[in-house]
């Protein structure tokens, strides 16, 4: 289908009517593509990225499907405001059965990539199947053509980065999305990079590498309509207004990052330090903080790069300029990868976190599940619980730059026991190993937690401890509810009000994920509110503010369905040992614990679910959810 007949392919079908509507369906197996039409009501009760994804996923994919195997899909999903005017229009979802934690997974990517997929005229695509040889992509609108990825397999993902757009740019400059060896090898930490930016956690670079696809280049030549401009236009100057006239967006994210947060994390006692075994790191936290990034290595007019259509730019690129690394320009290191990387590995050098921030890109591997394994892996060497020999010869100690650097390098290569023991996660390794490790493997359902402290809000373990995709800090981030002075204010020693604030968080984050925003505007501007009539006049959807909420809790109920039929109880709604026995060791919160059975039921019942954590019958019909109801015929009851 020619980029004309398939604008009025989609005009015919719903004229006034904005969402999501094309699909692109590749079977790699058969070497096949075809155009779907996204039915309307799917696109309005989903609204996009995660929540299509999840409507798909769910649909296609049975029950206990190896993640690896040609069976399991992988889901890119655009959203209603990817690619238009809209602030921050530029995430993209990936979503599939995660290799690492064998729960639902999705991760958002910012840059260029989801606009230009919509330019072509595409808003998302499922892969199936198993190309029989190294492939890449190539998407020129409507033009859609497998090419060989021999001569790109084993490269880094920069390096394939600047070949491909090379190789695939037009009138346009072509965006490329790729995995690194990493993904080619399976390391079940790997991550999908696109334009400098990741789709990060949960293995998903496996899924591709499983799939012998390298990347995809997309170059589109088309627009995104909106169903009412003048009122789109309305509230997009609206928010925008919000944004710049916020300190957050225009002054801490601008001029340090994600790293402007780091000192306050660290003074609140919840900077994982030592794989968790402190919350504290004084020795490293002024070498490592935005302003000390800002002021030492973000100079040389590289100092910020934003998403397409970013006016916070929150974005730097650091380069290092002395020691064994010079030479090496990494973005960021954004605050998760200097939290991993440096603190809880005790690292504490600028040039050390840049340059395997560097790495963590190029092999393409999570940066947090890296620093956090590597950690693991360190802590069990210190204790005598693995020797060197065990770890290749690698003398492990927290500290020391150049074990670190040789751990990071087996990672991304997935070269001998060490790189296999750390880009497969701290579950599998704690499972190697044994002896009492798993009590200091720091993750939920096996996905690594990130730069903060559980013990330092309880709020936050919560959060981690329920999150569809394991231990997760933006489903939501209750840190900077209970810490960084986000509002509503909650404290961070009390259970009581957590139960609710994490249940209604999550479906805040489900609507951001859907509408594929960069969720660094909710500093300014508001959801329901604000987002909501983006949407609304975006689409033509016409959702009350009502129907709009529901959306959040339609989606997040799906993806508890998802994990319920994958075989996940209550029991895996749990923190690691560590959390509910050890102390937090420093600051006013200095002996805080974590007993999430205080608050579980609590939770469980504010979602409408069994004491079980398993969504009841009731609940899922009353958001639309019948088909899951008949696919899961041993869901609860509600007993009245
Ligand atoms: S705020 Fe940062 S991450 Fe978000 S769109 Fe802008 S540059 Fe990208």
């Amino acid at each position: 289908m020619n980029l004309q007949r398939l604008r009025k392919f989609k005009a015919d079908i719903h004229p006034a009517y904005h969402s999501l509507k094309t699909l692109l369906r590749i079977d790699l197996t058969k070497k096949e593509v075809s155009f779907e039409e996204i039915d309307p009501k799917i696109a309005r009760d989903y609204l996009g990225g995660k929540g299509i994804a999840a409507y798909y996923l769910f649909r296609e994919l049975p029950a206990k499907v190896d993640p690896l195997s040609p069976e399991n899909k992988l889901m890119i999903i655009t959203g209603p405001l990817t690619g238009t005017s809209a602030p921050l229009p530029n995430r993209f979802t990936v979503a599939s059965k995660s290799p690492l934690s064998n729960t639902w997974s999705d991760s958002h990517c910012g840059g260029w990539w989801g606009p230009e997929l919509r330019y072509a005229g595409i808003d998302g695509m499922i892969i199936e199947g198993r190309a029989e040889e190294p492939t890449y992509i190539g998407i020129h609108d409507h033009d859609v053509t497998f090419k060989s990825a021999e001569f790109y397999w084993g490269m880094g993902t920069h390096d394939v980065s600047k070949y491909l757009i090379e190789k695939e740019s037009r009138s346009r400059v072509a965006r490329v999305l790729s995995v690194g060896p990493a993904g080619e090898r399976l390391g079940l930490i790997s991550n999908i990079q696109a334009d400098e930016r990741s789709a990060g956690r949960g293995g998903l670079g496996a899924v591709m590498g499983s799939k012998n696809l390298k990347a995809i280049t997309v170059v589109g030549s088309g627009d995104v309509a909106v169903s009412d401009a003048e009122a789109f236009k309305s509230a997009v100057k609206r928010s925008l207004s919000k944004i710049i006239e916020d300190r957050v967006s225009m002054y801490n994210l601008r001029l340090e990052g994600t790293d402007a947060i780091a000192e306050e994390v660290n003074e609140t006692g919840g900077w994982p330090t030592g794989n968790y075994q402190k919350g504290r790191f004084p020795a490293g936290v002024d070498i490592l903080s935005g302003e000390a990034f800002k002021k030492e290595m973000w100079e040389d007019g590289r100092k910020s790069r934003p998403c397409h259509r970013c006016v916070i730019s929150c974005t730097h690129f650091a380069t290092v300029s002395k020691g064994k690394y010079t030479g090496i320009t990494a973005k960021g290191p954004e605050y998760e990868t200097i939290a991993m990387l440096g603190a809880n590995n005790c690292i504490a050098s600028r040039e050390v976190v840049t340059a395997a921030s560097y790495y963590a890109d190029f092999y393409g591997i999570d940066t947090i599940s890296l620093g956090n394994s590597i950690a693991f892996l360190t802590e069990c060497h210190e204790k005598g619980l693995v020797s060197t020999e065990d770890l290749d010869g690698v003398d492990l100690r927290f500290g020391d730059e150049d074990a670190f650097m040789e751990a990071v390098h087996a990672a991304g290569t997935v070269q001998g026991r060490l790189g296999r023991l750390v880009v497969n996660g701290v579950k599998r390794a704690s499972e190697e190993i044994g002896k009492g490790s798993e009590r200091f493997a720091m993750h939920v359902k096996g996905l690594e937690i990130p730069g903060y402290h559980p013990n330092a809000g309880i709020g936050q373990a919560l959060a981690y401890a329920v999150a569809d995709r394991g231990a997760c800090h933006l489903r939501p981030w209750m840190y900077g509810r209970e810490h960084l002075g986000e509002t509503p204010r909650l404290n961070p020693r009390k259970y009581e009000d957590k139960p609710l604030a994490v249940k209604k968080g999550q479906e805040k984050m489900a609507l951001i994920d859907s509408v594929n925003v960069c969720s660094f505007q909710t500093f300014a501007v508001s959801v329901y509110r604000d987002i909501y009539r983006m949407v609304n006049a975006a689409t033509g959807a016409g959702y009350s503010e009502e129907e709009f909420r529901r959306v959040g809790e339609r989606i997040n109920n799906l993806t508890r369905a998802f994990n319920t039929r994958e075989g996940f109880t209550s029991k895996d709604d749990i923190l690691p040992w560590r959390m509910r026995h050890e102390p937090l060791d420093w600051g006013a919160l200095k002996g805080q614990t974590v007993d999430l059975n205080r608050i579980l039921p609590d939770y469980y019942k504010a979602c409408g679910w069994s004491e079980e954590g398993v969504p009841f019958r009731e609940k899922l019909s009353e958001l639309g959810l019948d088909f899951v109801v008949h696919g899961m015929p041993d869901l609860p009851i509600r007993k009245e």
